[in-house]
């Protein structure tokens, strides 16, 4: 039987000052501050708090030439305090704030659809070969003097694609989409490569975790096919705060980091920066045991996951407790009794079976039998259940996510269940539906596409977010993006419905899909004036 555990993507290694990534280095987790970059002691204690937490990088917003001359001091001042972290700047539209930073800091991150377009103007909706060869010098003009201050000061590159960020070169040839994301990002590679400057991490992020993991692949593979081992930098944005957050991140952080996808991880969250860390080190643990598991796993193909639709009804996933009881038909599932485990299945047609697996890895061993199962063409509805007693209730849901998640968003689940003694039953039933929800398996309540907010926020983001919810969390399948800033807020918040926008000092914007709406009002007033909108537009229920 050929077998298959967790295999980590080898990749080149990226120095990040003192930080190693990629190749057998640990993943790396890091943060970004939420403070202005021109205050200098704020930005530092904030640096220094998520280094105390355990972050291994923290990213500071250089919005301006401003904003990156004064990192030198924030660096000074943190380094005077003893602290060794790589600082990264990031730099939205805005090549010569670029420039200024790869002197100062460890690590850049570029945004290749802004770094050479001003960002999406829709004036050129068709590209003639010729013309896109041009624009791809462009981008080569661009690059190279980056890349010279690189190379002078030993700073790294990241290469920091987003969904809804795209530039128009690629919305015309690709739209918005999984592909367009991967070529964005392969432009800039290629130009690196042809330069020999290979400090190169790769970032290719969404809000949906289900765009965000297909993406992440589908970069892996470019690259293979060209020759390229970058190291990856993974995060779900716009994760919003809480558990919703948390179990987004997991499940899009996790189930890469399952098939040994990612170098460095970032869990985004709406809240203090340094909350992110303890999140992220729970997913790395996680993996940590998978990748210590011994149990062969019997090696499988991945399924067209497009065409998997729940067995039990041809749409959602149910949940055990909540929609029906456990099936009858069980089956605990080991590597070495997977033959015979087939057997009793196929002996059982049609009968909805239910799996447990134990050890560490059982995802992998789930995934694997229900490959092999539907490969088959057995139509078996599977419920997958996993236990994790003993756990608290946080690492409970980290866990639950990566496991369950890595197998809903290949549609491998037809039910799902989560057991811990020290969990109520009402618990456990709202963690798998939030798994489903960040799944897009299930819809069941609003969904936030929610931004961690950075140096360019300008209101009391984490509030509002608090206030927003209580607002129209009753509202069953809406999404509503809240966005730090009306630079990249607007393009990231991807598919949201509604949009809660920072427009300046405590001014608020509003939108309807993706047009603004309602421009530059004051916090107090905004939240009302979105219920109305949404009441205006036959979206608003009451609450009942
Ligand atoms: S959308 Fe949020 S995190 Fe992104 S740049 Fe704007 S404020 Fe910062």
């Amino acid at each position: 039987m050929r077998t298959e555990g967790y295999r980590r993507r080898p990749t080149w290694e990226v120095s990040i000052g003192n930080v190693k990534i990629g190749g057998s280095n640990p993943v790396a987790v890091q943060s970004m501050t939420s403070t202005s970059t021109m205050d200098t002691p704020g930005s530092v204690a904030q640096v220094e708090r998520i280094a105390d937490a355990g972050g291994d990088i923290v990213r500071l917003t250089a919005q301006g030439v401003r904003e990156a001359v004064n990192l030198t001091d924030i660096r000074d001042a943190v380094r005077a305090d003893g602290y060794t972290v790589p600082l990264v700047a990031d730099i939205h539209f805005n090549p010569k704030a670029a420039f200024e930073a790869a002197a100062r800091v460890e690590k850049v991150r570029i945004n290749p659809g802004n770094f050479v377009d001003p960002g999406r103007v829709f004036k050129k909706i068709n590209y003639t070969p010729e013309e896109y060869a041009e624009e791809i010098r462009k981008i080569d003009t661009a690059l190279l003097p980056l890349l010279d201050i690189c190379k002078e000061h030993g700073t790294a590159l990241r290469i920091g694609v987003n969904h809804g960020s795209l530039s128009d070169r690629i919305m015309s040839r690709y739209g918005d989409t999984p592909e367009g994301m991967v070529e964005s990002a392969m432009e800039f590679l290629r130009v690196c490569l042809a330069h020999d400057f290979r400090d190169v991490v790769i970032s290719i992020k969404a809000s949906n975790v289900v765009v965000m993991t297909r993406t992440v692949r589908l970069m892996a593979e470019a690259m293979d096919a060209e020759g390229m081992h970058f190291p990856l930098h993974l995060g779900v944005t716009e994760a919003g705060d809480a558990e919703d957050g948390r179990i987004k991140s997991a499940t899009g952080i996790g189930s890469l980091l399952m098939d040994g996808l990612g170098d460095t991880i970032r869990v985004s969250l709406t809240e203090n920066p340094e909350n992110e860390i303890e999140p992220a080190r729970a997913i790395l643990a996680h993996i940590a045991e998978v990748a210590a598991d011994p149990t062969p796993v019997p090696a499988s193909e991945p399924l067209d996951t497009d065409a998997a639709k729940s067995l039990w009804d041809g749409q959602v996933t149910k949940v055990i407790g909540l929609d029906m009881d456990k099936p009858a038909f069980s089956i605990d599932l080991t590597a070495e009794g997977f033959e015979e485990a087939v057997s009793e299945v196929k002996s059982h047609p049609g009968e909805a079976v239910a799996v447990k697996a134990a050890n560490p890895a059982g995802a992998l061993l789930v995934r694997s039998f229900v490959r092999r199962l539907r490969g088959e063409g057995l139509t078996n509805p599977i419920a997958v259940i996993f236990n994790y007693d003993g756990k608290d209730a946080e690492t409970t849901a980290i866990k639950a996510s990566i496991d369950l998640g890595s197998l809903l968003l290949e549609g491998l689940a037809d039910a799902v269940a989560v057991e811990n003694s020290l969990l109520s039953a009402d618990e456990l039933v709202r963690l798998s539906l939030n798994i489903l929800q960040a799944t897009r398996r299930r819809i069941t309540k609003t969904e936030y596409i929610a931004c961690p907010g950075c140096g360019r926020t300008l209101y009391d983001l984490h509030t509002a977010l608090k206030e927003i919810k209580a607002a129209t969390s009753h509202l069953k399948g809406l999404k509503i993006g809240v966005m730090g800033c009306i630079v990249n807020g607007p393009g990231e918040m991807a598919d949201a419905d509604y949009g809660y926008v920072g427009a300046g000092v405590g001014r608020v914007s509003l939108y309807k899909g993706k047009e603004c709406v309602m421009k530059n009002l004051p916090t107090d007033e905004a939240i009302p004036a979105l219920i109305e909108l949404i009441r205006r537009n036959g979206d608003w229920k009451d609450p009942e």
